[in-house]
């Protein structure tokens, strides 16, 4: 089954991930997805495929996520254009009813082994939970693609960046700089910092 339009593909209903599994195949746009510009800027919708399972209540999804990110590269501050394909696995669990106040509780059948050592903040990142009959995919992806961003974003391996003076982007070319000579003018101060009579061991 494959379902076409971004709040449908975005929204799946339980009931819709039969034992076959179910397929989503759309495209979704940092609006469907809830990013902000602070998050992450798109070009364009990323091209989603999601294959989804129901085991018990247990919804796994693995899939992958296709685009294009616009960065701003951290040496030459310049915007460019990042073409990424990740892949997203997560799993849904039915959120517990009985614990509004801990709504990342997971479900303890799944992983009873991990739980009993395991601090609560240590459960894992990839679970989250749906409330009723449908699950909320555009927050988990939209986690993905923030985590997809890295820290020091780079336009390329070898960028020049800019010159810490004129600050001219250097992949562009040599700047003036380099040709100036800064030296002789250190030199005249400190002749005339240096106190007379100094040196009249001679
Ligand atoms: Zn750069
Ligand atoms: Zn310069």
């Amino acid at each position: 089954m494959q379902v076409g339009a971004a709040m449908e593909l975005l929204r799946p209903l339980l009931a819709d991930i039969t034992v076959d599994g179910l397929s989503l195949v759309g495209e979704a746009t940092a609006e469907d997805l809830g990013l902000s510009e602070d998050d992450a800027v798109i070009l364009g919708p990323l091209a989603v495929s999601l294959d989804l399972t129901n085991v018990e209540g247990l919804v796994a999804v693995t899939g992958v996520l296709e685009g294009t990110i616009v960065r701003e590269c951290v040496r030459c501050l310049k915007k460019y254009e990042d073409p990424l394909a990740f892949s997203v696995r997560a799993a849904f669990v039915p959120e517990p009813k009985s614990a509004p106040r801990h709504p990342k509780r997971v479900d303890s059948r799944k992983t009873s082994a991990k739980v009993v050592e395991a601090e609560p903040e240590e459960e894992p990142d990839d679970q989250y939970q749906y409330q009723g009959n449908q699950l909320e995919l555009a927050p988990m992806l939209r986690e993905h693609i923030i985590l997809s961003v890295p820290m020091q974003p780079l336009c390329s391996d070898d960028c020049l960046g800019l010159c810490a003076r004129c600050g001219k982007n250097l992949n562009e070319g040599p700047c003036q700089c380099a040709e100036e000579l800064p030296i002789p003018r250190v030199r005249v101060i400190q002749a005339i910092n240096r106190k007379p009579g100094g040196s009249s061991a001679s």
